[in-house]
């Protein structure tokens, strides 16, 4: 491999090997490309680093910590650790890209926020950071998750954020994701669009990488704590767009004794025309902005995907992670529903820890391979499942041990 294969580098138009790029309509290319030239002087700059620091440690609560779990070490004959993204502010990774997003808005003298969310966590991270900056906040939601997700909308009023229920195509995700650029088309000059994952067009899927590399970066100063090194040897995680995924393997592409295994929904198994295994299924087309690996028809029709996971139904999939998979840098597995619920029930009750549903199919990943002794596993544990009780108290006659 050359070096360039084994980072997150991307050419200039934003490519990683045959996937990404920027495919936007002509009105936003003026405000793409001021964000393609100015994110990483801001990051880079003093200020950011000092607010977006002192915001991750203060308000979210970071480092999240890094816990070895005997049960899980027991069970798989390594030594597990959990990287407790679940303990952050608002319960997941999501906000660590919108925290540094919602800076770089203010820094490009953005005045208004708009977000698209599918099962509402997006949603709310944008919420939560837009009511922490006091600016106006949109959110674009199918109808149906909106119906699907009363608590998510509530929570988001509640923070003086406007969710707009999206009535087109099948009303979940795709359509609030389209219904958000064609507001953003609307209004290019005040309004910054914070994209939740590793998705959209080139910088987003390196923006929201670099702005959730914190997490790897922790891991490297924690395993020297710890193990006295700071790689393991394998990191583990869940993918939907990508984006916790991409914060945990950023620090480590280069160092190719680390092995990296991905977790995607097999929804209901992968032939069962019910999943969101996009890397197994997917083929190349652009949707939302990049090139990527798509769930589509013979016509090129991009196909509703299924998981029980809300978070992790998109139809696409970070061009990052679809490079990483054809290049074979990522081992990808597809988890089954039912495979995803079992790990979750065990996590519970061997630590005390109820995960959330998309972190799940990652715990289950680890059924799937098999570890030297005492081999050091990281795996990310993207969100708590205080969101994902109702379908957890579902499935509990089946599940519960
Ligand atoms: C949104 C979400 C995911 C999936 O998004 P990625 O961008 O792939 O990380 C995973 N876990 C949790 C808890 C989420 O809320």
């Amino acid at each position: 491999m050359t070096d360039d294969m084994q980072t997150l580098s991307i050419d200039e138009r934003g490519y990683y090997g045959e996937f990404g790029g920027a495919y936007i309509p002509e009105i936003l290319h003026k405000c793409v490309t001021d964000l393609r030239e100015s994110y990483l002087r801001i990051m880079e700059s003093e200020r950011f680093r000092a607010d977006f620091d002192a915001l991750l440690r203060d308000y979210v609560g970071r480092p999240s910590p890094l816990y070895l779990s005997r049960q899980l070490s027991e069970r798989f004959g390594a030594k597990v650790y959990l990287k407790r993204e679940d303990l952050n502010h608002t319960g997941a990774h999501k906000i660590n890209n919108t925290i540094g997003q919602i800076l770089i808005a203010r820094e490009m003298g953005k005045t208004r926020i708009i977000a698209e969310t599918g099962a509402g966590q997006h949603g709310v991270a944008t919420a939560t950071v837009c009511a922490l900056m006091q600016m106006p906040c949109t959110v674009y939601m199918g109808k149906t998750d909106v119906e699907r997700q009363q608590v998510n909308v509530k929570k988001m009023q509640m923070m003086g954020a406007t969710v707009v229920p999206v009535t087109s195509g099948n009303m979940t995700l795709k359509d609030a994701t389209n219904e958000a650029i064609r507001d953003w088309c609307s209004h290019p000059v005040d309004t910054h669009y914070i994209i939740g994952s590793t998705i959209g067009p080139h910088p987003y899927p390196d923006l929201v990488a670099r702005l959730q590399s914190v997490i790897s970066r922790e891991i490297k100063v924690q395993l020297t704590e710890k193990e006295g090194r700071d790689y393991p040897d394998w990191l583990v995680a869940c993918v939907g767009g990508g984006s916790n995924a991409a914060g945990t393997i950023y620090e480590y592409l280069n160092n190719d004794k680390v092995r990296i295994l991905l977790a995607e929904a097999g929804g209901k198994g992968v032939e069962s025309g019910e999943s969101a295994a996009t890397i197994h299924l997917g083929k190349a087309g652009v949707l939302h902005g990049c090139r990527t690996l798509l769930m589509q028809n013979e016509d090129g029709q991009i196909t509703e995907p299924y998981s029980i996971s809300a978070g992790l139904d998109y139809p696409g999939i970070g061009p990052i992670h679809a490079y990483l998979a054809q290049i074979k840098r990522a081992q990808v597995l597809a988890i089954t529903d039912d495979e995803a619920l079992r790990a979750a029930y065990e996590l519970t009750r061997r630590e005390g820890i109820i995960p959330a549903l998309e972190s799940a199919h990652a715990l289950a990943a680890l059924e799937k391979v098999s570890f030297a002794p005492g081999e050091v596993v990281v795996l990310t544990l993207s969100g708590r499942g205080d969101k994902d009780l109702e379908t957890y108290f579902r499935y509990e006659d089946q599940f519960a041990l």
